[in-house]
């Protein structure tokens, strides 16, 4: 004798009753199996919106992926842009060492730039476009830091070689040492003004001025004799370093003494007629490493530079 299960089914409008005996084994069986529908149904349902969810979640990645590639191209012109700016600061550069006379920086190595840690991309899990992209960025932003950095460099060099030239123009004798007063006789072979019939070699220039007007240093230098020499009569060497040295002869009157250091302007000495002369001038000599030059050549009456 085996279990039964009863199932009793009533209903009352209809006046209806139904008895239905299920084996155990079998309302198991259909229990199982119902659970088993339920389980599956659930699992699918569950799977497809998971899926759905994924395919939004997608499709959201694409959309961003997207947005952050335009952000890229954006990001790489504007570097491009900003390179191709960079261009009128070499031109810039090219034309300030021009003036200096420096040669120019190789457009081989503005292109290179100098110095400096290369950037590498940090992430290698992200898209081969962005990778790429990302690259591309990265060299330009190299290239750009690089040119900066040689601008820089650059510049450091030109200050350098102008305070080297101001240096040296300091000591470049080039104003007249006796200011409002012309050149009366210049540098070159002329007919003795004593005796009137020799040609003498005339190693500076004569300007005439009246006894006492002051004279002054043509450049920075180091008073290097004072005192009576000769023909020269009363007069005053200045040592300006650089192979210059001046000479002021025929002075009334010394303002200096050997060893001072005069600065281009100031006064040295007043003019007179000592030593061989006929009347009231100062003799000056430039000499350029041993040699006497004609001072005329070293004397801007327009402005207190030249050469
Ligand atoms: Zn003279």
């Amino acid at each position: 004798m085996g279990n039964f299960i009863d199932i009793i089914l009533i209903s009352k409008r209809r006046n209806f009753q139904r008895n239905i005996r299920l084996s155990f084994g079998l309302a198991v069986a259909g229990v199982v199996i119902f659970v088993v529908l339920f389980i599956s149904t659930l699992t699918l349902f569950i799977y497809n919106i998971q899926r759905t969810y994924s395919h939004f979640e997608l499709q959201q990645q694409e959309v961003e992926h997207e947005k952050l590639l335009r952000k890229l191209d954006s990001l790489r012109q504007y570097l491009k842009y900003t390179e191709d700016r960079f261009n009128s600061f070499i031109a810039q550069d090219n034309r300030e060492r021009t003036y200096w006379q420096m040669a120019y920086i190789h457009p081989d190595i503005w292109s290179m730039g100098i110095g400096g840690k290369k950037y590498k991309p940090i992430s290698e899990s992200i898209s081969n476009c962005i990778n790429r992209r990302l690259d591309e960025i990265y060299e330009s932003l190299d290239i750009l830091k690089g040119k900066c950095m040689l601008r820089k460099t650059s510049l450091v060099q030109l200050y350098q070689k102008q305070q080297k030239d101001f240096q040296l123009w300091s000591h470049i004798p080039s104003i007249n040492p006796v200011p409002g007063h012309r050149i009366g006789s210049g540098f070159g072979y002329r007919v003795d003004p004593i005796d009137k019939k020799t040609i003498r070699m005339h190693w500076g220039v004569d300007i005439g001025a009246p006894k006492g007007t002051l004279i002054y240093a043509t450049a920075d230098g180091v008073v290097s004799y004072v005192g009576w020499n000769h023909g020269y009569g009363l007069m005053v060497d200045i040592d300006h370093g650089y192979g210059f040295r001046t000479r002021y002869a025929h002075c009334s009157s010394i303002l200096v003494k050997p060893g001072d250091f005069v600065k281009r302007g100031q006064a040295i000495a007043r003019v007179g007629a000592t030593g061989r002369t006929t009347c009231s001038h100062l003799h000056y000599e430039v000499h350029v490493s041993g040699v006497k030059v004609n001072p005329a050549k070293y004397i801007s009456f327009a402005s207190n530079i030249i050469d």
